[in-house]
């Protein structure tokens, strides 16, 4: 019975999930894989956010009893900062973004934002003070301008224009016979990999979110548009506190600090410069990728 149950209980969670316009669907799917939805204790309160601070405190965790992921991760996170999160495949650098926002609660140890356990307050106000920009973004097959405002329902003009313009997406729909009303996907126009990704990048702004999540892109973008991209994503950090998960490490040369993960622990810290000199797993894989560069 439970095994019928299952399934229905997520498509629940999913389809609440995707109308409270949290993530896109693909993002969510990519999350969640058999996430289980996580209750708010009775009466939790809000999170109420004044500096975004972000903090692991002691997180033992794993998605199965006998198979720990992280074992005992701590690190802080000052607001506004840049934190880039790197480490070998299978590391838990994802398990950290789907904890953050709280698709989990971990086994033991606390997750704070501006100190506030989120696992004792309301989940909708966490996971609205969490902008996520996925790796891949699907699109509804509807206007642009559904597409950028379901980051939030009822979005004014302003907010959404704004939001177009920050994710440097305006002047391509200003110069689209209709505009915000441009019908894309199956049926209207096609939009290149890049412009997407803008797209996604504007419906996450709409949420004016403190903290952001970046999830590297991995989709294949000429090394010109996720140059440009990566030039939007800095900008649109620079008043927030950023988690980036890097797969790779080119892009992670800027971040104010390092969190170099391995097997679930943190094994370093500090920023490229440092790390270098360290000489540790972070040098190891950084004279890696640009021998492989070379080759
Ligand atoms: P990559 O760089 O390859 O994406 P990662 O560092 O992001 O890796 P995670 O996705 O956090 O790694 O996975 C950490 C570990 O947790 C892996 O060993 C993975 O097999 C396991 N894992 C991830 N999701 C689940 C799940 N839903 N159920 C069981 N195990 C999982």
């Amino acid at each position: 019975l439970l095994q019928l149950f299952r399934p229905l209980d997520l498509l629940g969670f999913v389809y609440r999930t995707i109308r409270q316009g949290l993530v896109d669907m693909a993002e969510m799917f990519r999350l969640m894989d058999t996430a289980i939805e996580v209750e708010d204790a009775p009466g939790a309160p809000a999170l109420v956010i004044r500096k975004p601070t972000v903090a692991f405190d002691n997180v033992v965790f794993g998605y199965e009893p006998d198979r720990t992921i992280l074992h005992g991760l701590s690190f802080e996170v000052p607001a506004g900062d840049n934190i880039a999160i790197v480490g070998p495949s299978g590391a838990g650098k994802s398990t950290i973004a789907r904890l953050l926002f709280r698709f989990y609660d971990p086994w033991s140890g606390r997750i704070l934002i501006d100190g506030q356990d989120i696992a004792a307050v309301q989940q909708d106000t966490v996971r609205a003070a969490i902008g996520i920009v996925p790796q891949d973004s699907v699109l509804f097959n509807e206007t642009i301008g559904y597409n950028i405002a379901y980051g939030k329902g009822g979005t004014d003009e302003q907010t959404m224009l704004a939001a177009a313009r920050d994710a440097a997406i305006l002047p391509f729909i200003e110069q689209l016979p209709k505009g915000f009303d441009t019908e894309v996907g199956e049926r209207g126009l096609k939009l290149s990999g890049g412009e997407k990704q803008r797209v996604a990048i504007a419906r996450t702004l709409v949420k004016n979110p403190p903290i952001l999540m970046l999830d590297e892109a991995t989709s294949a973008l000429d090394s010109r548009t996720e140059q440009d991209i990566l030039a939007t994503l800095d900008r649109i950090s620079r008043d927030r506190t950023t988690l980036s998960i890097a797969h790779r490490l080119s892009t992670v040369a800027d971040a104010d600090d390092i969190i170099v993960l391995d097997q679930g622990q943190l094994a370093e810290r500090g920023t490229h410069a440092a790390l270098l000199k360290h000489d540790g797993l972070y040098a190891e894989m950084w004279a890696r990728q640009q021998s492989e560069r070379e080759e």
